[in-house]
């Protein structure tokens, strides 16, 4: 694989980072992760918009300009041959040459690391016709989620209790309402209604939850933003998450209890097709 450092494409078994960089010492950095449909970036846009917010939430500067970053992303699926699959991309605050809490200074150069991975079967999933099963677990991360840093430890603990417990992932539970799954956004649907919970510090602000609220609204769908409980979840006639690596994705399960019928429902199912439909064409 050809992977991106600092300016240079290299294989990825010559690709090297600092010892000493913040993003190994202290999880000082921030990631993206774009899909890829078809050789093309879905949302590309909403993934610069929001590096750019977590950028300037920890006083980062930018290293790319747009168009750069978008010949970087299209020059790694081009030399990778991706047809589908993602983008990561991480920037960290660097390598200072000496561990300290202190930030370096302004021009210690970020790093900048992106490379790509071919997965087939993220458009024509099996699991959008099974669905998932989750747990609750308690929501012990930092009060600053709606930046995304490379921070990922507790989700990484939160889906190996769901592993261990024999289901697909974990829904953060905080003061009894839940906030998010381990690495996506969730909603349920009751009579009709979309819930979502609410933008704030507490999620992270996920572009496919933007465009997947922004096309229910547009289809006539009823989408009320607020806190939901676990309870209000098992009770709900449908359940489902949304990320930028799985789209829209139904939830068939919550601690054990079947969620509606047990199996994905219409609005789930509905709101997968006219994302996928309206992102494939917004693709570059
Ligand atoms: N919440 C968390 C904690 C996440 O890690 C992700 C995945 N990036 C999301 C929500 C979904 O965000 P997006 O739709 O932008 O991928």
């Amino acid at each position: 694989r050809t992977v991106y450092v600092n300016g240079d494409y290299l294989p990825e078994t010559e690709a090297r980072v600092s010892i000493f960089d913040r993003g190994f010492l202290m999880a000082d950095g921030v990631y993206e992760v774009t899909s890829v449909l078809g050789g093309k970036l879905i949302d590309f846009p909403g993934h610069l918009a929001r590096l750019q917010r977590s950028l300037d939430e920890l006083s980062m500067k930018n290293p790319l300009s747009a168009d750069d970053w978008l010949e970087v992303h299209r020059q790694l699926v081009a030399r990778n041959d991706v047809d589908e699959g993602m983008v990561y991309l991480q920037v960290t605050r660097g390598n200072p040459g000496d561990r300290d809490f202190a930030f370096p200074p302004e021009d210690t150069p970020p790093t900048v690391v992106l490379f790509t991975q071919s997965k087939s079967g993220l458009a024509d999933n099996p699991v959008a016709r099974t669905g998932i099963k989750v747990i609750s677990v308690p929501d012990i991360r930092w009060g600053r989620r709606d930046i995304k840093t490379v921070q990922l430890l507790y989700p990484s603990l939160a889906k190996m209790a769901a592993k261990k417990a024999h289901v697909d992932d974990a829904w953060f539970v905080e003061d009894g309402f839940v906030t998010e799954g381990t690495s996506n956004n969730v909603y349920i649907v009751k009579g009709g209604k979309i819930v979502t919970r609410n933008l704030s510090n507490d999620i992270l602000h996920g572009i496919t939850r933007a465009a997947v609220v922004r096309f229910a609204r547009e289809a006539q769908m009823e989408v009320e933003e607020r806190a939901f409980t676990i309870a209000e979840a098992q009770a709900a006639d449908e359940a489902f998450f949304t990320s930028a690596s799985a789209f829209v994705l139904p939830v068939v399960e919550v601690d054990g209890q079947a969620v509606g019928a047990g199996k994905p429902g219409p609005v789930a199912t509905r709101l997968r097709e006219i994302y996928l439909d309206e992102m494939r064409k917004a693709a570059v």
